[in-house]
């Protein structure tokens, strides 16, 4: 008998996710953002879901971090465009970004130099962009013109497109969004190109990010999971594809007094039966995570207790008597949103997401 923790994938909700994408974004075409091995749901299963979900479904291109990651899915038979997001910095790459037709991200003037040097055999299709506020990567508003010009006077490159990254969208009251928009707008204003602006927090809630772009790229949303802090997947209609689970590996009762894991750090109130569930942060459950953060048994939240340990969590049993050995816990998921467990954790969901472990096998359903 293998380890029974693992991460269950639903497909069904994945497909449903892009459809609620194409709902709230119905003329742009679809970047699905499947970088961190695909935010922790196995990268090329979900590629594979996405491409094979029909004409409704289907999206445009894929978005990942790195040559490995995109060269992982061309290997896997995936011919769709894939776009490097964090385009290249080393002459190396350039051959295998020719050899598998990827899309890098130009967002620094020494990129041209590199491209200069490695003239690609067939024209290269690149996305050229702007830092518009977020000041990660990026090219200055002023030099986008320029950079432009160089990158045609090349005469290896293909279709240019243009791309911002909104750094507050998640929050949707703060105008810096706003200065953003117009920063990208006037900076690209004379540029005949096709242009993606929104991540899912704008998708959701910036139409005015949707009307001046071609494209979107959603990530987290794919997944089913909200953008927004204090709101969860199913209040944009989402649903959560990964439901994260393990087992009752052993059930206890402890004396009143008596404190349960690493230093202690709770005390039973009076005897009680105390759960041992196979998972830790050896496993990606975060090891934050406040005592009183929920799992569900039996579809019921039972709280955790005591520290979380590398392959073990314990959990307070006294409302849930008939649960023994054997019994599933969820972590998150179907009826536990990852959005409160991280909240619970201090941290986000992207994190937790990406956090499960390669040890945790992945189970599509
Ligand atoms: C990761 C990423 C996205 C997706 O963001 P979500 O918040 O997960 O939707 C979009 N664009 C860029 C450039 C990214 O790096």
């Amino acid at each position: 008998m293998t380890r029974a923790t693992c991460a269950l994938i639903d497909l069904a909700a994945l497909r449903h996710n892009v459809a609620q994408v194409r709902h709230y974004a119905p003329t742009q075409r679809v970047m699905a953002i499947i970088k961190a091995n695909g935010y922790g749901h196995g990268m090329v299963r979900v590629a594979q879901a996405l491409l094979d979900s029909g004409p409704q479904g289907a999206v445009d291109a894929f978005g990942v971090a790195s040559v490995d990651e995109a060269v992982a899915l061309r290997v896997a038979g995936v011919g769709c465009p894939i776009v490097l997001l964090e385009g290249f910095h080393r002459a190396q790459e350039l051959p295998l970004i020719a050899r598998y037709q990827l899309e890098p991200v130009i967002h620094h003037p020494s990129q041209i130099d590199l491209l200069a040097a490695y003239p690609t055999p067939a024209p290269l299709s690149v996305w050229l962009k702007v830092d518009s506020g977020m000041h990660r990567l990026g090219v200055a508003p002023a030099q986008v013109a320029q950079i432009w010009g160089q990158l045609r006077a090349l005469g290896s490159i293909g279709t240019i497109r243009l791309m911002t990254h909104l750094a507050c969208a998640d929050e949707p009251d703060n105008d810096y969004t706003h200065a953003q928009l117009s920063c990208f707008a006037t900076a690209t204003a004379d540029l005949p190109a096709e242009r993606a602006i929104a991540n899912s927090a704008a998708i959701l809630g910036w139409p005015q990010a949707l009307n001046e772009s071609q494209w979107v790229r959603p990530g987290l949303m794919l997944y089913g999971i909200s953008p927004y802090a204090h709101s969860v997947g199913t209040a944009y209609g989402l649903q959560a594809v990964m439901t994260f689970m393990s087992e009752l590996i052993a059930v206890n009762w402890v004396r009143a007094g008596e404190g349960i894991g690493y230093g202690q750090t709770w005390r039973c109130p009076e005897d009680m039966r105390v759960g041992v569930a196979a998972v830790g942060y050896g496993d990606g459950y975060p090891r934050h995570a406040a005592m009183g953060t929920p799992v569900l048994i039996g579809g019921h939240p039972a709280p955790l207790i005591g520290r979380v340990s590398m392959d073990m969590i314990t959990v307070d049993l006294r409302h849930h008597p008939w649960a023994e050995v054997g019994e599933p816990v969820i972590l998150w998921g179907e009826g536990l949103p990852v959005e409160h467990i991280a909240q619970a954790a201090g941290t986000i969901p992207y994190t937790l997401l990406c956090g499960v472990m390669e040890r945790v096998r992945r189970v599509e359903r």
